[in-house]
């Protein structure tokens, strides 16, 4: 089970070739997958094929001027590559295959990435779990009777399962770093804008965002450094410069000078003792290795969860309306044009979508759009004046990704709301826009991973990736495999 750096590292000393590496992936998966299932779709001969292409590009001078060369990576199934199926977990697409490709994942292409195929998540990338997609649950690598986390649940668990080194998510309210923290892998949610959206399947469009895992800071860095970037098709990218995050190699960086911020919201009863010691004992380690420690307080930290589940479902009301069985995947038949949309809407969105759909109506419906979606957006603008306020006399926020570690396959079956609280210290950050970065600091005694989350100031994706980079070369967390037994 090769990191990016490592496989980076053989490729270009030619002591692997991209085929044997991509076909190393593709045992694996064949091996393990039946039991995990973090696949939707697999391209096993479009990957050989793209190896082969790969290995002759390594001869030549374009080839040295691509970071990715010959590199596997999934893509979340709500990413579009042109000739792959695009289901987003979901029977409405079902069979849909999309005539253009991703900005983000063409910018991985072109670096010389190997596309394997289509990781699970969870409907329309609504849930914490990956047990709303309509083809069947993810399980986690660690522990197959538990979830993977959500709604990036595949691609977290496919590189827990050394799978593929590097994969790309979504992330609207955690998606990205909650599943990172379930599966011990890390995983970035960049500052909104930083990356393009063209070709992501729209869920909450002020709130998505395309992440990233791997097995440390440091990979994660060098392909986030690829994706990101401004996207003319794409009017919501910021004109700042790319990020092209270089970190230091010897494990001499300091921290010092950079001020940590401990918010006394995000230490409350209901977080499990193992995660708050663990994310305490991380804290305590960068201190050690330079950093300044203090207390901070983000206020508006309660009314995440009502501003997030207002914002994100009238937008997902909105942008899901598109789905009416005419212009995309499979049409139920009817007498009337409003029956055949009712009859396809009704059939295949599943119960979640379903219900999302209906509260975000609800919440944009003319005699309560002010007093729902209206006042939800007040709110959004007070917790992000708290994260100002911090990052006024803190560079960065520390704090658990979740309250606990990964919750047993159907735990939260019949309670929607208890699947919702999952999210309470990811979804400010979507709200206020700014990055986060999650990252395993340590095992519950059940053997689970804890993952601690680091968010920083917009376009600061620098100063995470350097912290968790220096507590990485410091520890040995972020190592850890699972014996993966099916
Ligand atoms: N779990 C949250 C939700 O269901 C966040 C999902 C996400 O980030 N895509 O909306």
């Amino acid at each position: 089970m090769l990191s990016l750096t490592q496989a980076q590292t053989l490729l270009q000393r030619g002591e692997i070739s991209s085929r044997e590496l991509v076909s190393a992936c593709l045992e694996r998966i064949a091996a393990l997958d039946g039991a995990i299932h973090a696949f939707l779709y697999l391209d096993a001969d479009g990957a050989l094929k793209q190896a082969d292409e790969a290995d002759r590009k390594r001869k030549t001078v374009a080839g040295e001027h691509m970071p990715l060369l010959g590199v596997p990576i999934a893509i979340k199934d709500v990413l579009t590559v042109e000739g792959m199926p695009c289901t987003c977990g979901s029977k409405i697409l079902e069979g849909y295959i999309p005539p253009f490709t991703a900005t983000v994942v063409k910018k991985l292409q072109d670096a010389g990435a190997i596309l394997l195929g289509k990781t699970n998540t969870d409907e329309f990338a609504m849930g914490s779990s990956t047990e709303n997609s309509a083809y069947g649950p993810t399980r986690n690598p660690w522990d197959l009777s538990r979830a993977p986390g959500g709604s990036s649940g595949g691609s977290a668990a496919a590189v827990a399962a050394g799978f593929v080194p590097a994969a790309l998510g979504t992330d609207t309210g955690g998606s990205v770093r909650q599943p990172a923290s379930f599966c011990g892998v890390t995983g970035l949610k960049p500052t909104y804008g930083r990356a393009s959206r063209y070709g992501l399947v729209a869920y909450g469009s002020s709130l998505d965002v395309v992440g990233v895992f791997a097995h440390s800071a440091a990979d994660a860095a060098v392909v986030f450094s690829v994706y990101n970037g401004r996207d003319p098709l794409d009017a919501t990218t910021q004109d700042v410069p790319d990020a092209n995050i270089v970190l230091e190699t010897e494990a001499s960086a300091s921290l010092e000078g950079i001020r940590i911020g401990v918010p006394k919201e995000y230490f409350i009863a209901g977080v499990q003792s193992e995660v708050e010691e663990a994310v305490r004992a991380a804290i305590q380690k960068m201190a050690e290795l330079g950093a300044d420690v203090r207390e901070v307080s983000l206020p508006h930290t309660e009314y995440a969860l009502p501003v997030y589940y207002l914002i994100a479902t009238a937008e997902a009301s909105a942008n899901l309306a598109r789905f009416d069985g005419v212009r995309y995947g499979p049409r139920v038949s009817g007498e009337t044009m409003w029956d055949v949309f009712y009859k396809t809407r009704g059939e295949k969105f599943g119960d979640e979508v379903r219900r999302r759909i209906m509260l975000g109506t609800y919440a944009l419906s003319a005699g309560y759009y002010d007093a729902f979606y209206g006042q939800a957006q007040k709110v959004r603008t007070l917790i992000r004046r708290d994260f100002e306020q911090v990052f006024e006399q803190v560079d960065v926020v520390a704090c658990p990704v979740a309250p606990t570690t990964a919750f047993p396959l159907g735990a939260h079956r019949n309670d929607p709301l208890a699947m919702y609280l999952e999210d309470i210290f990811t979804l400010p950050a979507n709200l206020a826009g700014v990055p986060g970065l999650a990252f395993p600091v340590g095992f519950d005694a059940a053997g689970l991973p804890i993952g601690m989350q680091l968010m920083g100031r917009h376009f600061d994706e620098a100063t995470l990736f350097r912290l968790a980079h220096r507590y990485q070369q410091a520890t040995e967390w972020h190592l850890a495999k699972p014996t993966i037994d099916n």
